[in-house]
């Protein structure tokens, strides 16, 4: 027993202990801004009615069975994510340079990922492991990247003085980076600011990268959940793939799918061109994707209604001093 006394007991998690502490609070108006997770006009968890639907043809295929899946997951699955997020006429995968590997959701995908770099990545011999991630980003990057052996530092983003994206310094901070340096991005959606770069930004940060050889960890945790569209949402995905820069994608089902315990996700890796992919690589809804994206739109499209309704209420309503226009402004859930 005493090998085991000098394991460190983990803090509590402060997301879960304000779900918790909200639980218990019996104030009638109280409002939880917690967890990340999409509510419905009554404050419920929302079942998507595609979802619904394909558990019913799945409890009544008489096919389920429990067998064990491949090791890189449900081929159809994986596939099916892959030309989700690269689209389907996607050059990467025509010319199969995609390895897809299904994942226990989206942190799953992000401990693989980071896993991956850790051990194959070209570091440098001899000195510290090091990734950026965004200034802020989803807190649960440092512990997976920490936790492989890779050291995290922050790039700028967020401009507290705009509330909005600090541009002309993350730019100069990537052309400034050391050449072939790792580099999270939020595909969409950036948790917790909402404030998204813009197409050209995007077309900006595409150039240093591929200027500077950079490699980009994607972190796509709300594809379509942002817009209200899939493929506008994975448009700085797509860019970077067409343009050749080599990247990976973490894939989460979580949040577009209303998948949150389920954990459904895939970890999609891109060599630039010329370098074909080897090996490394859920349950179909097929004939259901229309159905989908009809729910997507329904709840990104609430989001945005409630953004417009609060900015609408600070500003004329309640003549609220300052300016509001971030919340119509900023993208998803967050801030
Ligand atoms: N990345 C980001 C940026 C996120 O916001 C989330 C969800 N909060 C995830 C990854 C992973 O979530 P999950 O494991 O639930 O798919």
């Amino acid at each position: 027993a005493e090998t085991w006394e000098s394991v460190p007991l983990a803090p509590p998690d402060a997301i879960y202990k304000l779900t918790y502490a909200y639980k218990d609070d019996t104030y009638p108006q109280k409002v939880n801004l917690g967890v990340g997770a999409y509510r419905d006009d009554n404050n419920k968890p929302w079942i998507l009615p595609v979802v619904k639907k394909a558990t019913e043809r799945l409890l009544q295929d008489p096919n389920l069975d429990h067998e064990y899946l491949p090791i890189t997951g449900l081929p159809e699955f994986t596939s099916a994510g892959a030309r989700l997020v690269l689209g389907p006429d996607s050059p990467a995968l025509l010319e199969g340079r995609v390895s897809s590997v299904q994942t226990i959701s989206g942190t799953g995908a992000n401990h693989l990922g980071a896993l991956f770099l850790s051990r194959f990545y070209q570091w440098e011999e001899g000195v510290q492991k090091v990734a950026y991630v965004s200034d802020p980003t989803w807190v649960n990057h440092f512990q997976i990247f920490r936790g492989v052996g890779i050291e995290l530092k922050t790039y700028p983003y967020y401009d507290p003085a705009t509330i909005g994206l600090a541009f002309e310094k993350y730019l100069a901070f990537l052309k400034a980076a050391p050449r072939r340096s790792v580099f999270v991005m939020h595909a969409c959606a950036h948790n917790p600011t909402g404030v998204d770069p813009t197409r050209e930004q995007w077309t900006q940060i595409a150039d240093v990268v591929l200027e500077r050889a950079h490699y980009v960890f994607f972190d796509c945790a709300y594809q379509g959940f942002a817009s209200g569209d899939l493929d506008n949402d994975a448009w700085a995905v797509r860019e970077f793939v067409k343009r050749g820069a080599p990247l990976l994608i973490c894939q989460s089902f979580a949040k577009n799918a209303g998948l949150y315990g389920e954990r459904v996700g895939a970890l999609h890796i891109i060599p630039p061109d010329g370098e074909r992919a080897q090996s490394a690589g859920a349950r179909s809804a097929s004939g259901l994707f229309e159905e989908w994206k009809v729910d997507i739109k329904t709840m990104a499209e609430r989001i945005i209604a409630m953004r417009k309704e609060l900015h609408r209420l600070l500003t004329e309503e309640l003549k609220t001093p300052g300016n509001w226009d971030h919340i119509v402004n900023q993208i998803g859930m967050f801030r």
